[in-house]
């Protein structure tokens, strides 16, 4: 609107001035043609023409101006009517997700910029949805593993009760069993929790990896020879100054050296070697047990994630320890990641961690 306002008084003060300045000199000329011997009857002719010329020409600008102002009102008025239409929508959506409706989504509008914030709201709408499908399946899991170890000890109690159990010390033991099961799982669901919200200490230092790596493989060589196992390091000859946390990276090793110990069957062979790999420093974790299928690969680093759900809770892995792994690397400014070529041909798992020097 303000538009045409502005456009039609510049056409109207240039009209005007030109009807002023310009057009009686050119009339006169012309007219002075026709009637070179009446200077008085030019004059008046002059007069009149210029009269109705302005008239015309100011007719036809209020016109102009009063159908550009029409057609600016219709146009404002469709377009806000459009737009309050999508941002109506919008508020109502956005009502309904308030409200807990997570699958609630918009329809994208014929206007490009809507189209985008609308495009840009079923995206947010729909992380929500995720975000609120993986809180509920959390629960479901959460439940579902404190389910195993308790209904274990309630069979023993119930038994005991009964008569059903002796009650020896090997009954108290397999409770005892159940028990620990229990509170590492409850343990380890904290640290899963603190770490996730980001709310763990990290004591970032400078340090040689290799006396770390000899300490884990040092702490875990009972576990390993009860299982028959061999296990190889390979470091370099000169240290390896990292900037992590020490006592993180051994938690991460732990687990590693630990799942290889799990699930390498007798007479397998552990080998953990260290590598310089352009600024970061690599400690593969590679056994020759029981391997990972291909299409396990993608999930291994997920909340409660096995791949052999009953093997592994009757060996009281919960599923979690990879995952907190996998985040502590990536809180060290390092990575964890994993290959397998398939059932029986062993794994290997890769973590790097930033060198001090690179
Ligand atoms: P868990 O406590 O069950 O071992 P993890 O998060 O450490 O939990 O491991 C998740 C799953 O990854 C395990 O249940 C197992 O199926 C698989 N896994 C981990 N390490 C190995 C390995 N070295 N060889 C074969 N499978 C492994």
């Amino acid at each position: 609107m303000i538009v045409v306002i502005i456009g039609v008084t510049v056409l109207l003060l240039t009209a005007q001035l030109l009807i002023e300045q310009t057009v009686p000199r050119e009339v006169q000329t012309h007219l002075a043609l026709l009637l070179p011997t009446q200077p008085t009857r030019l004059n008046q002719a002059t007069m009149d023409l210029l009269a109705t010329f302005q008239q015309a020409v100011l007719s036809s600008l209020v016109l102009a101006a009063l159908a550009s102002l029409m057609a600016g009102l219709l146009t404002s008025l469709f377009l806000t009517r459009q737009i309050l239409r999508s941002l109506r929508h919008l508020t109502q959506s956005s009502q309904r997700i308030a409200n807990g409706h997570y699958n609630e989504r918009v329809v994208i509008p014929d206007t490009d910029e809507l189209a985008l914030v609308a495009t840009n709201f079923n995206q947010m709408a729909a992380s929500l949805e995720q975000v609120e499908q993986q809180r509920v399946a959390l629960i479901g899991n959460v439940s579902h593993e404190l389910r195993t170890p308790l209904t274990g000890i309630e069979g023993y109690l119930e038994g005991l009760m009964d008569g059903l159990f002796p009650k020896d010390e090997e009954t108290f033991a397999q409770m005892y069993q159940e028990v620990r099961r229990l509170k590492r799982l409850v343990g380890d669901l904290q640290t899963l929790s603190s770490i996730e919200a980001g709310q763990f200490s990290l004591h970032t230092e400078r340090f040689d990896l290799l006396p770390v790596v000899r300490r884990v493989v040092t702490q875990l060589k009972p576990q390993i020879l009860a299982q028959c196992l061999e296990i190889v390091t390979e470091c370099p000859e000169f240290e390896v100054w990292v900037l992590a946390d020490p006592d993180r990276t051994a938690q991460i090793l732990m687990n590693l050296i630990g799942n290889a110990i799990h699930y390498t069957p007798e007479n397998g062979c552990i080998t953990v070697r260290i590598r310089l790999n352009w600024r970061m420093a690599e400690i593969a974790v590679q056994d020759t047990g029981i391997g990972i299928p291909a299409e396990a690969l993608p999930y291994l680093f997920e909340r409660f994630y096995r791949v052999d759900r009953s093997r592994a809770r009757s060996s009281g892995g919960s599923g979690i320890g990879l995952t907190i792994s996998r985040h502590l690397a990536w809180a060290m400014g390092g990575e964890l990641t994993v290959t397998s070529d398939g059932p029986g041909q062993g794994s290997t798992f890769f973590l790097t961690v930033p060198l001090a020097n690179p």
